[in-house]
């Protein structure tokens, strides 16, 4: 039985992590979630798993809701959240809060020497230089959550020999916008960007996802995770979401890892670590299926420049990226911009920054709040 910590349980991630883990609950223990505000949400889950610890991040969360009567063990602050989650007792953490609030929790776990299954890509695109270096140290197993990367996990040879890889191709369905070309999507609203043709996730990563961001964020993610130069990883657009990523090797093979889209795949993956976990799941008809790749649309190429950059020179390049499309997103979420301005405030703030090498976490902190005091600049500029 291997007792888990879910970070994120209230979200889209948290609820595939969880139907995995009621699906097989002789391996798991819910140890412990936490979540930022959802109380309603989060009883649900204390009702049926009765987890042994629970962390709520957010004061702002209705403290009149029985959830705070009825609840002994809650945990509210970061040295809580770090004694849970470097709890002897727990064997697997799951970093699945969305955006750079996620980044202390899958520092802790890392830094505890952890086997932690990263949603969180945030975190290894804003402090990767940080993270991959300290997981060595820590001997901390990375096993990664995202379809795509949990797509290459499942491809990679056993012996993990990078040197027989010729390039990873990273699979993205297109997003919402696909067809239309960048100057017809001034003025689109926040509900045809949050209307994703095959994935339901959070809202901050379906506004990625129609911007493209999320794949720049993922090629990011890979080439830390992998340890791959960005020369060797390759986007193709693939609208059906079947095939989740490939890798091609120097032989002239590629091996493709396939499935309908649906989280629990990846996540059961994870969760076995080498051992296959049974989940119901709808099988892909291979009779019905017909499947097309195509190129990133032109008109998106400057934004994958900017991720290519700073997955060459790195330091705190990657903090600038990820901060200045946070604010950049909601600003786009509570309508203070247009959606073609997302491009406009990321590529504005990451010109004013030079790259600098980060030692530290905290001075990947100290970034991040330039950053975002950067792009609230940009968006005042932008009016
Ligand atoms: P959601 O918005 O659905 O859920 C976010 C979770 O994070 C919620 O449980 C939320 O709690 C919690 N949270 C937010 N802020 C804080 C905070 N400050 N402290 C503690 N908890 C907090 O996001 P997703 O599940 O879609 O995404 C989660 C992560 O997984 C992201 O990094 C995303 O990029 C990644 N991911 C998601 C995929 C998907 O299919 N959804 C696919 C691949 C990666 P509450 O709601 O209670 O406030
Ligand atoms: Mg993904």
């Amino acid at each position: 039985m291997k007792n888990i910590v879910l970070l994120g349980a209230t979200g889209s991630i948290g609820k595939s992590c969880l139907s995995v883990i009621r699906q097989n609950k002789e391996d798991f223990h819910l140890y412990g979630i936490g979540f930022g505000s959802n109380v309603d949400k989060a009883q649900e889950i204390i009702q049926e798993f009765n987890p042994n610890y629970i962390f709520a991040a957010q004061s702002q969360a209705d403290r009149s809701h029985n959830f705070w009567q009825v609840n002994s063990n809650i945990l509210s602050n970061e040295d809580e959240l770090q004694g849970l989650i470097q709890d002897p007792n727990v064997d697997i953490v799951i970093s699945a809060i969305s955006g750079f609030a996620g980044l202390k929790a899958s520092f802790f776990a890392i830094e505890a020497g952890r086997t932690i299954l990263i949603a969180n890509k945030e975190s290894i695109v804003a402090a990767g230089d940080i993270l991959m270096p300290l997981a060595k140290k820590k001997n901390a197993e990375i096993i990664p959550v995202d379809s795509e990367h949990n797509a290459l996990y499942q491809c990679l040879p056993l012996e993990k020999n990078l040197n027989e890889i010729s390039k990873i191709l990273i699979t993205a369905s297109g997003g919402p916008f696909r067809e239309d070309s960048l100057s017809d999507l001034r003025g689109v609203s926040l509900n045809d960007a949050l209307k994703h043709p095959t994935w339901s996730m959070g809202a901050k990563i379906t506004i990625d996802s129609a911007t493209l961001v999320n794949k720049c964020l993922e090629l990011i993610e890979a080439h830390y995770l992998f340890n791959i130069p960005e020369s060797q990883i390759e986007i193709v657009v693939h609208p059906q979401s079947i095939i989740h990523s490939m890798i091609t090797f120097i032989d002239g093979s590629t091996i493709a890892q396939m499935s309908n889209p649906s989280m629990e795949v990846p996540i059961s993956n994870a969760l076995g670590m080498g051992k296959r976990l049974p989940i119901n799941f709808k099988e892909i008809d291979f009779s019905e299926l017909n499947l097309s790749f195509e190129p990133v649309a032109h008109d998106r190429k400057m934004i994958f420049d900017i991720a290519r950059e700073v997955c060459n020179k790195k330091g705190n390049l990657g903090v600038i990226f990820n901060a200045s499309n946070e604010i950049a997103v909601e600003a786009f979420i509570n309508k203070n911009i247009d959606f073609v301005d997302i491009y406009e405030v990321i590529q504005r703030t990451f010109n004013c920054f030079s790259c600098s090498k980060v030692r530290t976490i905290d001075e990947i902190f100290e970034y991040d709040k330039e950053a975002r005091i950067q792009a609230e600049k940009v968006i005042k500029s932008l009016h």
